[in-house]
């Protein structure tokens, strides 16, 4: 091997079952051509199908090292639990479904190289994905380039290379609910992207379906902005002014015409009351999202249990078989 940088990879897993052979034998090819030390830190998200069966049997590969959560955290904390016992200087999130490819692994490294980055982002060639996902993307791509001030293109692939350093300091944050690629720009001085190209879901169905997709775009906004409530305030003063304009039309009506006229439009009334009702749930809902996350935060429980790290070079390997082995981070890091 060569003095290079290591690289890590981190990689999500939740219920793939039947992705996890294929994913591993285009990986190993790949990072084995890059002649450096490489580790593949998969991370299983409390799947309920095979995968953790799966991902044990992959540890026979000495780079393979596998995080059992002990629960379903989302895909974001699953990733943070895996930087937490990374050790290259170069680390890679990918998804575990071979939507990102693993031969774009080299250009990102490359890229990183190059141009001293810190971080290094992509943005999906020919993304193969639904028109809805690609449409709603583009949207909240604005919004984000907004937010963080970070002019990246597309956000929502997880396919991106970090420093060491930048990793370390999203993991002493222990935010709940948080967006890894948003967080990241935060702790990184020289952001770049890359195009990489894109495929359709190997085997499985995706495991974003509207509810969580929605919520994972929410955890984005709140976790880096206050603009939905900044939004609502501008909105609240601009109703309130928009109401007291109206009233001023209404009695102006009601002088001119009299108060017959005024009866009649006793429906129209009713059709902005409902209007004005509906934005007042609108700004409840919002308000509510914010404090079930601050309430997340404050009741300070961990963003991820681990329950056991599975790796073939860690003293006693067989032992983190066992139930009720449980390897801290930092004593699986020292094991190493
Ligand atoms: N994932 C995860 N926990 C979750 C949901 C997803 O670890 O609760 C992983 C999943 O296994 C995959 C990646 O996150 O490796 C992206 O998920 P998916 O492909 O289902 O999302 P999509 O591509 O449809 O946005
Ligand atoms: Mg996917």
């Amino acid at each position: 091997m060569s003095s290079q940088l290591m690289v890590s990879l981190v990689i999500p897993v939740y219920n793939e079952e039947e992705n996890l052979l294929l994913l591993i034998e285009r990986i190993n090819p790949v990072m084995q051509n890059m002649n450096r030390p490489y580790e593949i830190i998969l991370v299983d998200d409390g799947s309920n199908d095979n995968s953790l069966s799966i991902l044990k049997s992959l540890t026979v590969w000495p780079e393979v090292k596998v995080i059992a959560l002990v629960r379903n955290y989302g895909q974001h904390a699953a990733i943070l639990s895996g930087f937490s016992i990374v050790k290259g200087d170069i680390i890679i999130t990918l998804d575990a479904d071979l939507q990102n490819p693993p031969e774009e692994i080299p250009r990102l490294v490359a890229k990183m190289e190059e141009g001293g980055y810190d971080v290094v982002g992509t943005i999906r060639k020919q993304r193969q994905d639904s028109m809805f996902r690609k449409t709603a993307s583009k949207l909240i791509n604005m919004v984000t380039r907004k937010i963080t001030k970070v002019g990246m293109t597309d956000w929502g692939c997880m396919l991106r290379a970090y420093r060491r350093p930048v990793v370390e300091r999203m993991i002493v944050c222990h935010e709940h609910s948080t967006f890894i690629p948003a967080l990241a720009t935060y702790f990184g001085k020289h952001i770049t992207e890359i195009e990489v190209s894109h495929d359709e879901r190997s085997g499985g169905i995706s495991n974003y379906p509207l509810r969580k997709l929605i919520n994972l775009q929410f955890d984005l906004v709140s976790s880096f902005s206050d603009l939905p409530l900044k939004a609502l305030l501008y909105g609240g003063i601009g109703m309130a002014v928009g109401g007291i304009c109206f009233g001023v039309i209404l009695a102006i009506a009601r002088l001119l015409y009299g108060a017959h006229w005024a009866a009649e439009g006793i429906f129209t009334l009713f059709a902005i009351l409902f209007i004005f009702i509906g934005l007042q749930f609108f700004a409840f809902g919002i308000l509510g999202e914010y404090i079930g996350r601050i309430y997340r935060e404050v009741r300070k429980r961990p963003e991820y249990v681990i329950d056991k790290v599975y790796a073939s070079d860690i003293s006693g390997n067989d032992q983190s078989d066992k139930p009720g082995i449980y390897f801290s981070p930092k004593s699986y890091r020292d094991a190493m």
